[in-house]
């Protein structure tokens, strides 16, 4: 994950204050030169760490943390604030036009992920109810087009080209005609790239700024390129006026410096993230989770969005119901399991858990994969080997019911037992949650 190793250091940092109970001035001092490390090490932008960590000090006596009953908590909480307003304090949305279509168009360096950026945002948009248009307007990659058209083809969003050696400012204002006649609420056009910035390339991006007034141009840059990208964003921000960032492969071990340094340097802000290669791995980038993620205190609130987004409101009221009459069956199970699945990877879910950064280490080589997971795919064989009445009722799967359901599953008895086992506990387990004591709720949790 990125940010595992700054995270890792801070947390420490921690963990030693709260060793201290009472803290001096020489233990603030040492965190702090610990912070500054951690961050200057994480390539965060040196002057943006030197501001930072004055910051932290000049709150920290100001607070008089000294005094305060929890003084490593007081550190914590100042630290949390400050990398929050760091990384641009709120959630920045893209700007919609009163009057339709909005614009975006979308500019960066060749290999940032431009073109696969596109195709996010259209996922998202679309799945917003807005009816996207792309616009194929790098025109000196035919390759490029190629690829958008692709793209356009996977989602069912409609892709606006023009004929080979069209001019992209050309391109740009047909496809806004197109729109208007298409009722395409949202144009997104995809600029060419180059591999390093030249005036060539400014020249024609401002080009197609004054000709078709977008109402926001992103700029896609690659976490994992870190002060490079910081550089990029200040240049492409100097020359055309950038609305936001989109900061691609979060998903990889880039160590967090471009996310850290962006805003500050150049005032704009990270709008979304990406985290995988697949067009629906595009996050808005919620500075305060991002903090709590790097202390490790968790962000639990994506979580319980990933899992609203992610499972059937339904289903899980049946589940409730089921499991309130004490009637929850393997079906049932099966269920529940298929809608974790979802979820994607264990890794990221233990992610957004506080204090669960230990516990990954720990986990080592266990299978993080939930879609392809292997133990997973077994429990489903042999759910799905059952019969209807066995998997209501499991006291009726005797020895060759057993037999048969290894077979039919590619399975061992063994694992039938283990399986059977393991579901009897967790009834178990249920109707102690939801019995007589159960009625009151489980304690901390309101009914
Ligand atoms: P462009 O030249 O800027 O248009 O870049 P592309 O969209 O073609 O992307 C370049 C490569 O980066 C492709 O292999 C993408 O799959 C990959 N990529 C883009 N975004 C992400 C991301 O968020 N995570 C990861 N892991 N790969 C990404």
């Amino acid at each position: 994950m990125i940010f595992e190793s700054l995270a890792e250091k801070l947390q420490n940092t921690f963990k030693k204050l709260r060793g201290h109970g009472r803290l001096s001035a020489e233990d603030v001092n040492a965190a702090m030169r610990d912070i500054r490390m951690a961050l200057l090490e994480a390539d965060v932008n040196f002057k943006v760490v030197k501001s930072f960590v004055a910051k932290i000090k000049e709150r920290a006596i100001g607070a008089n943390i000294l005094e305060s009953l929890t003084p490593a908590q007081a550190v914590i909480k100042i630290v949390n604030e400050e990398l929050t307003e760091l990384m641009g304090g709120t959630v920045s949305r893209i700007n919609i036009a009163a009057n339709p279509p909005t614009i975006i168009m979308m500019v960066g360096l060749q290999g940032a992920g431009k073109t696969t950026s596109v195709g996010k945002l259209g996922t998202m948009l679309k799945k917003q109810g807005k009816h996207p248009l792309f616009v194929a307007a790098d025109v000196y990659r035919p390759a490029a087009v190629k690829q958008l058209q692709v793209i356009g083809k996977q989602l069912d969003i409609p892709v606006f080209s023009m004929a080979e050696g069209s001019n992209p400012v050309t391109i740009a204002e047909k496809s806004l005609e197109h729109a208007h006649s298409h009722a395409n609420d949202v144009v997104i056009i995809d600029t060419a790239g180059r591999l390093h910035i030249n005036e060539e390339l400014m020249q024609e991006l401002k080009f197609i700024k004054d000709n078709v007034h977008p109402h926001e141009i992103l700029l896609v840059v690659d976490a994992m390129t870190g002060q490079d990208a910081v550089n990029v964003a200040e240049s492409f921000n100097a020359d055309l006026g950038l609305d936001g960032v989109v900061l691609t492969k979060m998903d990889g071990d880039a160590r967090g410096g471009a996310a850290l340094s962006v805003k500050a340097v150049t005032g704009c802000p990270i709008k979304f993230v990406g985290t995988g290669e697949k067009l629906d791995a595009l996050e808005p980038f919620y500075p305060d989770r991002m903090a709590s993620r790097i202390l490790d205190m968790g962000d639990v609130l994506s979580l319980i969005e990933k899992a609203q987004e992610t499972f059937d409101a339904d289903e899980a009221k049946k589940m409730e119901k089921a499991l309130r009459k004490n009637q929850f069956t393997l079906d049932d199970f099966l269920n529940q399991m298929q809608q974790v699945k979802k979820l994607g990877s264990l890794d990221k879910i233990l992610g957004m858990l506080p204090g669960m950064g230990g516990l990954k280490k720990k986990l080592g080589d266990v299978d993080m994969d939930l879609k392809n997971n292997k133990e997973l795919a077994h429990i489903e064989a042999i759910i799905k080997a059952m019969t209807p009445a066995e998997r209501s009722n499991t006291n009726i799967i005797n020895g060759s019911r057993r037999k048969r359901i290894a077979a039919g599953s590619g399975t061992r008895v063994q694992d039938i037992n283990k399986l059977l086992k393991q579901f009897a506990e967790m009834k178990k387990m249920m109707k102690k949650m939801t019995g007589a004591k159960g009625k009151k709720g489980l304690k901390g949790f309101p009914k």
